[in-house]
């Protein structure tokens, strides 16, 4: 290997195919990592195992294939490009499984219990106390496992995974420490500013919610969207002034509209109550469809050709069963269990040598 590949950052990140990617995951994480595939080898994860932890009924798993397509697609149109970034089916490498097993041993009951994360995942399942199933209580280190068994050295993650990246951190260590050296410790790299919020102005932006502008929305989706949007309420006239902070129509301006002085024009009229909601709405639109544009084309490049994206998922899929392949064979050597495979394969060879004399 040529010593600046040896340096070069691995990065493992990605999502769970639970529905179409939408303006909050741009901002929160697709962004990042579209930059981040100049810089560093890109592994990116479509997690179906993690979707089982909270969504396993069969109705989920039916319409898997398609938002396992979904996913792939708008990855692509984000601008992930398949020779950068290698983007793999979770279930697909089943040495996550066997990684898994040998990290539970390490990880502690008491310490998953107190994550926030798992304890808001419960609650959105409805799952209450005694009824946590272990899958999700084990959601942390089923992550670890897809981290370590790729030796991720850089982890892009929200604010609400930073403890699943630390937890994958101590795995790491105590995993070494106990058989040798074998797992890079992954650094966190937060991506995400404040959430995004919806365009209800209900909390953030989420697809079960009803408030998303998905990457994949039409020009008149978008705009039937912004024109139904959460304003300032106290706003029956135009001429009334009104709040900028906070007000989800200026937040995505602020964001997404690159005509730096049409929005500034907007803020000032707005607050002097001198522009109506139309033309802010109508503004919007525009903007956010000119910044969907270059999603557009790529999508166009992939859309209806389901057999493209399957084989660029396949071909990730490979890449990191490679990857996977060869970081267990040093796993199980160092935890000394291949000499009791290596044992058995031989009893197993000499007494086919006596059946056969
Ligand atoms: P659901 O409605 O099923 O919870 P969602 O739209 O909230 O879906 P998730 O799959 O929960 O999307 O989000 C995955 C990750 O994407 C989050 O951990 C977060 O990093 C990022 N993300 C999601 N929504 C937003 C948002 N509105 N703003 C910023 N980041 C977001
Ligand atoms: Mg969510």
């Amino acid at each position: 290997m040529p010593p600046e590949k040896e340096m070069r950052k691995r990065i493992l990140t990605g999502d769970r195919p639970t529905g179409r990617l939408h303006l909050g995951h741009w901002v929160g994480s697709l962004a990042a990592r579209v930059k981040l595939q100049y810089e560093c080898e890109t592994i990116v994860i479509v997690a179906d195992l993690h979707m089982l932890t909270t969504k396993r009924a069969k109705q989920d798993i039916e319409q898997l294939p398609a938002n396992v397509r979904g996913l792939v697609l708008d990855y692509l149109a984000s601008g992930m490009d398949p020779e950068r970034s290698s983007i793999y089916l979770q279930s697909a490498v089943p040495q996550t499984h066997e990684l898994h097993t040998y990290l539970q041993n390490f990880a502690k009951v008491g310490r998953l219990l107190q994550l926030p994360s798992i304890k808001e995942m419960a609650r959105n399942a409805g799952i209450a106390g005694e009824s946590l199933p272990l899958g999700l209580l084990g959601y942390p280190v089923l992550q670890a496992a897809d981290i370590l068994l790729a030796r991720a050295t850089l982890t892009p993650v929200g604010k609400d995974n930073l403890a699943h990246v630390e937890i994958a951190r101590e795995l790491a260590r105590q995993f070494n420490s106990a058989y040798g050296p074998v797992f890079p410790e992954p650094e966190p790299l937060l991506t995400d500013t404040a959430a995004l919020v919806g365009t209800d102005n209900r909390g953030k932006m989420s697809k079960s919610a009803g408030n998303a502008i998905f990457l994949s929305d039409d020009e008149q989706t978008v705009e039937a969207k912004v024109r139904g949007m959460f304003t300032d309420p106290k706003r029956i006239h135009a001429n009334i002034p009104g709040n900028v902070e906070g007000n989800p129509v200026f937040v995505y301006h602020r964001l997404f509209n690159e005509n730096r002085s049409e929005v500034l024009d907007l803020e000032e009229r707005y607050r002097a109550g001198k522009v109506g909601d139309k033309e802010v709405k109508e503004k919007l639109a525009r903007a956010l469809n000119l910044f969907l544009g270059p999603f557009r084309e790529r999508l166009a490049i992939y859309e209806n050709k389901p057999r493209l994206l399957d084989q660029i998922l396949w071909s990730g899929t490979l890449k990191v069963r490679r990857i996977a392949a060869e970081t267990m064979r040093e796993v199980r050597a160092r935890m000394g269990l291949d000499r009791v495979w290596k044992m058995i394969r031989a009893g197993g060879m000499r007494a086919g040598e006596s059946v056969n004399r």
